[in-house]
C-alpha cells in the first residue's frame, strides 16, 4: 500500500475545503513539488498535518487533482469506485427506462464524485473521458465496475489529456464488440449520427438535450432558422424536425457539410431543402446584412474561443457583439437563441451580455426562458463552475 502524500493546504484556503471544494488548485497548496507520479493518493492536510480530505493527483487545464473524500480512512480502491458509479447508474433510471432517449450522461465527473471522469451512454455503447493521466490510472477499476454493474455493447474511450506533450487519439475502442459508426441514438424521439473512434467529439452535445427539445417542438414551426457554429446542425434538425420552414447551418470546419447531411439523412429529412455553408459566421453576417436578409429564429452556440484566419473570438469578450450581429438579422418578433459553456462567467453576467446588446441596439426584448446543464449532468453543489451551461431564449419585441 503506497503512503498518501501530503498537500498542506494554504491556511487561507483550508475553509473552503472543509467545506467540500473539491478541486484541488495548485494555488492553495504550499508543497505541490512534493507530487510526482499522476494518480498518486494525497491527504490535504491543514496546520499541525490534520487531516482534512482525500483525493488524487492528476493534471487538468484547471487544478491539480480532485477530493474524493472527506472520510480519512476511506480507501480509494474498487469498492470506492463501484459505490460511487452504482449510485450515479441509479440517479439515471428513468433515462435507463425512457424509450425515446438512449443517450445520456451516466457518470458526471465531481457531480457524481470523482472529478476528471465522465461517462456516457450512447444507445448501449459506452463512451469514457479521462480528463487527466492521473484519472487515467484508475482505469482497470472503472472498467470492472461497468462490467459488473451494466449490460454494453462496448466500452470506447477518450484520454483528454497530452502524453510527452502527443494527443493519445490511436484506437478509442477498450472492450465489448465494436461497433459500426454511425450508431445512431435516439434522444426525444430524434435521431442522432455518432460516432466514437472519430476524434474527441462524436457528434452531438448531450448537454444541449433540452434545448433541442424546446425548439423542435415550442419554437421552431414554420420558421426560417439560421443555425450559427452548427457543428454537425443538431439544432438544424431539432428545427426541421419541429416544422421550421427551413434551416441554414454555419460553420467553418468543413467536415461540418458532411456530418450535417448525415444528420438530416438519418432523420429522413431532404438535406437539399436546407442550406449548409461552410463559412466563417462573422463572414456570414456580414453577408446576410448586405443582403437584408432577416431570419424568424438565430441560434448562438460558439466555443468559449475560437481563432480563425481573420480573428479571436471569446466568448467572456465578444459575446455581446454576436447577440447584436443577431439582432440586425432577426426578424421583429423573431427569437435568439443564446448558448455558452463558458465556465467562466455566470448566469448573471450572461444575461447582462444580453441587455447590453439589445440596449446598444436600441430594441427591445424578453427572455422566454432559460435553460443550464439537464439533470443527467449532474452538477456538486459546492463546485458551481461545473454548471457551466447558459442558454437564453430571447425574443427581440421590436
Ligand atoms: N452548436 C453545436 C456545437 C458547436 S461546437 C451543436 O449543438 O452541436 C462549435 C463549432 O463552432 C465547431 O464546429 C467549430 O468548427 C465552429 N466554429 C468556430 N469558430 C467559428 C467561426 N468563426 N465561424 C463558424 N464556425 C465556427
Amino acid at each position: 500500500m503506497n503512503v498518501p502524500i501530503e498537500l498542506k493546504v494554504k491556511p487561507k484556503y483550508i475553509t473552503q475545503y472543509k467545506n467540500k471544494y473539491p478541486l484541488i488548485s495548485k494555488d492553495a497548496i504550499l508543497n505541490p513539488d512534493v507530487l510526482e507520479r499522476e494518480g498518486s493518493i494525497v491527504h490535504l492536510v491543514g496546520d499541525n498535518n490534520q487531516f482534512v480530505a482525500k483525493g488524487y493527483y492528476g493534471k487538468q487545464n484547471k487544478g491539480i487533482g480532485w477530493v474524493l473524500t472527506h472520510k480519512k480512512g476511506e480507501r480509494i480502491d474498487f469498492p470506492f469506485f463501484k459505490t460511487k458509479i452504482s449510485e450515479a447508474i441509479n440517479k439515471r433510471q428513468a433515462f435507463y427506462e425512457d424509450e425515446s432517449t438512449n443517450a445520456f450522461r451516466v457518470f458526471n465527473g465531481e457531480g457524481d464524485g470523482i472529478g476528471g471522469l465522465t461517462i456516457d451512454c450512447f444507445a448501449g455503447y459506452y463512451l469514457i473521458n479521462w480528463y487527466s493521466e492521473g484519472i487515467y490510472t484508475f482505469k482497470d477499476q472503472v472498467i470492472r465496475v461497468l462490467d459488473e454493474l451494466i449490460k454494453y455493447q462496448a466500452i470506447y474511450e477518450k484520454k483528454r489529456f497530452d502524453t510527452k506533450g502527443k494527443y493519445i487519439n490511436d484506437d478509442d475502442f477498450v472492450k465489448g464488440m465494436r461497433g459500426e459508426f454511425p450508431v445512431i441514438v435516439k434522444e426525444n424521439g430524434m435521431n442522432y449520427a455518432v460516432h466514437l473512434n472519430d476524434g474527441a467529439m462524436v457528434g452531438i452535445f448531450l448537454d444541449q438535450r433540452d434545448v433541442r427539445e424546446a425548439i423542435s417542438i415550442k419554437y421552431a414551426d414554420g420558421k426560417k432558422v439560421l443555425n450559427t457554429f452548427s457543428y454537425t446542425g443538431a439544432f438544424s434538425v431539432a428545427a426541421a424536425l419541429g416544422g421550421a420552414e427551413k434551416t441554414t447551418s454555419i460553420d467553418l470546419a468543413k467536415r461540418s457539410k458532411s456530418k450535417t447531411i448525415e444528420q438530416f439523412s438519418v432523420n429522413g429529412i431532404d438535406y437539399e431543402k436546407q442550406d449548409i455553408i461552410v463559412m466563417d459566421v462573422f463572414d456570414y453576417f456580414k453577408y446576410a446584412t448586405r443582403h437584408n436578409m432577416k431570419f424568424d429564429m438565430v441560434i448562438l452556440d460558439p466555443p468559449s474561443f475560437a481563432r480563425s484566419k481573420k480573428r479571436t473570438f471569446s466568448a467572456a469578450k465578444n459575446y455581446p457583439e454576436l447577440i447584436k450581429d443577431s439582432i440586425s438579422i432577426t426578424e421583429k418578433n423573431g427569437i435568439i437563441i443564446a448558448s455558452t459553456n463558458n465556465s467562466s462567467f455566470g448566469m448573471k453576467k450572461f444575461k447582462g451580455f444580453v441587455a447590453d446588446a439589445f440596449r446598444e441596439m436600441n430594441t427591445k426584448y424578453a427572455i422566454l426562458e432559460e435553460f443550464s446543464l439537464p439533470e443527467d449532468f449532474h452538477v456538486d453543489r459546492n463546485f458551481p463552475q461545473g454548471n457551466y451551461l447558459k442558454v437564453l431564449v430571447v425574443r427581440k419585441t421590436d
